[in-house]
């Protein structure tokens, strides 16, 4: 029997590959021109550093990590997700002692071990950015106008920003007291998941996606009518630099951030046609984690955005991706030493930056024709023994038919021109 993917994992085929080169150079482009600079980081860490960053209490810490010992006896996992080795980056390359905001994108892939029947990938891709050393709230606008532009260039435009602000530990601590007042009463109604999050994490009951729960809890006191002074201007900011920007957004104060490193901004972008779940990018400020990672306190602000759920809106909106154009040149020979000045004339075209190709199957003059067309060859050069003899070759344009005899020897030259 032959071997299969591993279940949750996906092949990206030549006849998509396009697409993701497609979105990959656009969000590149986009960040760049927002002074954001690409960052690698491995595809495995230290297990450590995702129970730190990522959290002990959540899900993908708790049920969904790719964990394992490797030879020598370390506790590996694939990253489950960006932020985390970001941050483990900045601070053990000492980014943080370079000009300030260190503001950085990435591309990447990230695993997680989740249920096959929620349709997720085990493997999938994300896009993310990061922006550290600043608590300014127009870098919090920045971050979310990188995704806007993004998904605007893609013309992705029925689109919904919600914005939320989830405080501070100094508001917090004195919110949830609030929270938990208010939720004691009910606790024997909430579902089990939320029962459990009562002591860990009262925040999250509110994001709870069970009918009773939110029936439950339909008065909650919300995080943002309790904000500080401090949160609030900071709050006021983001509003404004987003008003300049021209980005529209609804408040949303049911956006919550499980973890205690996650502070003020909280914002989703939601798509309208995947459905209630439709959230394409998700992101916020972490003014706590670099701390707790073990970094100097510095702020934090960034994103993370689905490659996989990026392709389905694009295609849901029935957005097409250009296809990449076929082949310049087709070279068609027939014969021994036609087919010796193929190989001589194909490989001096590649060098010239013009791609070209020739018949390896030793077909017919006819299919070799056949197979430049499906190339979508712009133009076959035809070599014959009979054009040796005269130093000449066949020109054919394949979209107008017309064909002309072209001198071997300014082949090259008259090509480019052609392809100019
Ligand atoms: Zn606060
Ligand atoms: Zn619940």
């Amino acid at each position: 029997m032959s071997i299969q993917a591993p279940r949750g994992t996906r092949d990206v085929l030549p006849s998509e590959a396009y697409k993701w080169n497609y979105v990959e150079s656009l969000f590149r482009e986009i960040c760049e021109k927002f002074g954001y600079k690409e960052i690698r980081t491995p595809i495995f860490e230290h297990t450590e550093l995702f129970h730190r960053g990522v959290g002990e209490t959540t899900d993908i810490v708790q049920k969904e990590m790719y964990s394992f010992k490797d030879n020598g006896g370390r506790e590996i996992t694939l990253k489950p997700e960006g932020t985390a080795p970001v941050v483990r980056s900045f601070i053990e390359n000492k980014l943080y002692a370079e000009p300030q905001p260190m503001k950085l994108f990435y591309i990447t892939p990230c695993f997680r071990y989740e249920r096959p029947q929620s349709g997720r990938l085990r493997a999938f891709h994300q896009f993310g950015v990061e922006a550290f050393g600043t608590s300014s709230p127009s870098v919090d606008a920045e971050v979310i106008g990188i995704a806007m532009a993004f998904y605007r260039k893609l013309g992705i435009t029925n689109l919904e920003l919600r914005i939320n602000s989830v405080g501070c530990p100094e508001c917090r601590n004195k919110y949830n007291e609030k929270l938990k007042e208010y939720l004691r009463g009910k606790l024997d109604k909430l579902c089990k998941t939320c029962q459990d999050r009562f002591d860990r994490n009262p925040m999250r009951i509110i994001d709870c996606k069970t009918d009773s729960c939110k029936e439950e809890i339909k008065d909650v006191p919300y995080m943002l009518d309790h904000i500080c002074e401090e949160c609030k201007t900071d709050f006021e900011g983001l509003k404004e630099n987003l008003t300049l920007m021209e980005i529209a957004y609804t408040v949303d104060p049911t956006i919550v951030r499980g973890l205690d490193y996650y502070t003020k901004t909280a914002f989703e972008i939601v798509s309208r046609e995947i459905g209630a779940q439709g959230t394409v990018c998700g992101g916020g400020r972490y003014d706590g984690l670099i701390g707790c990672l073990g970094g100097p306190a510095t702020p934090g602000v960034g994103f993370g955005m689905g490659i996989e759920r990026l392709l389905l809106t694009l295609q849901n909106n029935q957005i097409e991706i250009p296809k990449p154009s076929g082949l310049d040149i087709f070279i068609a020979a027939i014969g021994e030493r036609p087919s010796k000045e193929a190989v001589r004339l194909l490989h001096k075209l590649r060098l010239e930056g013009i791609s070209a190709d020739k018949d390896h199957m030793n077909r017919s003059l006819k299919a070799q024709f056949k197979y430049a067309d499906k190339q979508q060859a712009a133009y076959t050069v035809v070599i014959g023994d009979d054009e040796l003899e005269k130093d000449i070759v066949q020109l054919k344009n394949m979209d107008s038919g017309n064909q002309e005899e072209i001198k071997l020897s300014n082949i090259i030259q008259e090509l480019k021109n052609r392809l100019k």
